[in-house]
């Protein structure tokens, strides 16, 4: 299906990628991995650019033009390779074992870009002539660290530019094989809950008298959810968008069971009314809230009576198309005070991740389907949501674009961890998926210019 010759140069380019630590989080290797990059896609028939980031730079490759603009989103930042004594081989060195590839950014996101481009390959061997559709590649160098360059420069670079598609930087492979269309992600809003009740921390005696920040922050907390997980945020459910009948249908019937998860996680303490009926609907669908941490007073080993003068509690929300972060917070601030705690300072660390989703649908969905069908051998699975987050959202709004991520992620591909991973035969699959997509692509563009 796909040749031994590009096959090897994948795996060259893979080797070649991941050899440079290009950690945004330190801000090194990022400008020598972008020019890697540029020459991976001018090689590739790209028109290419690199321009600045805030902390590394965006490479751009541009090919084609016609009736549809297809973007393609991939990052080539990592996350630190620490712990690194946990790796089996060096983490900045491609490394073979048991069908899997081994090294930093193998999966997130190296490897996903090298496929891509190999299936790309291989579409312009078949069809060497113009493209007759747009096609922008776009290589952010930030994403590890919330692409804090990403909306401005979408903004500035592709101003009047309308993208039917962005292929999303990253799809699934379930734990049965079975690859996964990803067509939304959620949104994350995450604070933090500040209480300060005395200059120092005093003796608890005067706990007789006074009050403490760490149970104002618990009843604080408290107020915010139920114990179905229902948020009590007034207003906070107001702009929730409610699925399609065709949504609806999709989670009506799970690709896993819950069961499958609790036992895959250890997890067993369900929320009130959770059950095998609900969960998947509320993974896709349903925001939720989080205590991600609580700190204050005394919590070492043995008692200290004492009465503590602060504490914190760090919450994040996960939210749902059309929930507004910013306007979230303001929200919560209203609820913290309508409910007597106004004492309570409250400090956003992160509003900036709005929740996308495009229709399951789509022309684009559809025809990705067909093509994971048809090269993994099994049935794909359309998801509506991630249960988790990417910021997606400049391409919804600025270009319009319907997000949708298929790729190889795999369940124990180990991502930001020690010994990332992915699954060779996948990363083959995943080649002749983008070939046979690109191909479609072209057939699209062509039967849309033909009236
Ligand atoms: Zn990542």
């Amino acid at each position: 299906m796909v040749s031994k010759e590009h096959l090897l140069q994948a795996q060259e380019d893979l080797r070649r990628l991941v050899a440079i630590p290009s950690v945004s989080a330190r801000g090194e290797g990022l400008a020598e991995c972008a020019e890697t990059v540029r020459d991976l896609l001018a090689d590739a028939g790209f028109q290419t650019g690199i321009h600045p980031g805030k902390v590394g730079p965006f490479v751009v490759g541009e090919c084609g033009s016609g009736p549809i603009t297809i973007m393609i989103y991939n990052h080539y930042d990592v996350q630190p390779e620490d712990p690194v004594d946990l790796w089996h081989s060096p983490p900045y060195k491609l490394s073979e074992r048991d069908g899997r590839w081994f090294g930093r950014g193998v999966a997130d996101d190296k490897g996903e870009f090298v496929s891509r481009l190999a299936g790309w390959r291989v579409f312009r061997e078949r069809f060497p002539g113009p493209l007759p559709f747009r096609l922008i590649w776009l290589v952010d160098g930030e994403e590890e660290i919330g692409s804090p360059s990403l909306e401005d420069f979408l903004k500035t670079r592709f101003k009047d530019e309308t993208v039917e598609v962005c292929w999303w930087e990253y799809g699934e492979i379930d734990s049965n094989g079975r690859p996964v269309i990803l067509c939304g992600f959620k949104g994350v809003m995450a604070v933090e809950l500040r209480c300060r009740t005395a200059k120092a921390d005093l003796h608890s005696s005067l706990g007789a008298v006074f009050d403490n920040p760490l149970w104002r922050l618990a009843a604080a907390t408290a107020s915010l959810r139920d114990a179905s997980g229902r948020i009590a945020v007034e207003g906070f459910y107001d702009p929730v968008r409610q699925p399609t009948d065709q949504e609806s249908g999709i989670v009506a019937d799970p690709p896993f069971s819950l069961e499958s998860i609790m036992q895959a996680t250890g997890a067993q303490r369900l929320l009130d009314g959770m059950g095998e009926s609900s969960f998947y609907h509320a993974m896709n669908f349903e925001p939720c809230m989080s205590v991600n941490g609580v700190s204050g007073g005394y919590a070492g080993e043995g008692a200290k009576t004492v009465l503590p003068a602060e504490g914190a509690v760090k919450i994040d929300f996960r939210l749902v198309p059309d929930q507004e972060p910013q306007a979230i917070v303001g929200l919560l601030r209203d609820h913290l005070d309508r409910h007597g705690f106004q004492d309570i300072e409250l400090v956003v660390h992160d509003a900036n991740v709005k929740p996308v989703r495009a229709s399951a649908d789509h022309w684009f969905v559809r025809e990705a389907t067909e093509v994971l069908e048809a090269h993994f051998g099994k049935p794909a699975i359309v998801q509506p949501s991630s249960p988790a987050s990417g910021t997606a959202h400049p391409f919804v709004e600025q270009l319009g674009a319907a997000i949708v991520g298929l790729g190889l992620t795999h369940h124990g591909a180990m991502l930001h961890s020690p010994n990332e991973n992915i699954i060779l035969e996948q990363f083959e699959a995943m080649i002749a998926c983008s070939a046979s997509l690109f191909e479609r692509l072209r057939k699209k563009a062509e039967t849309d210019l033909t009236p």
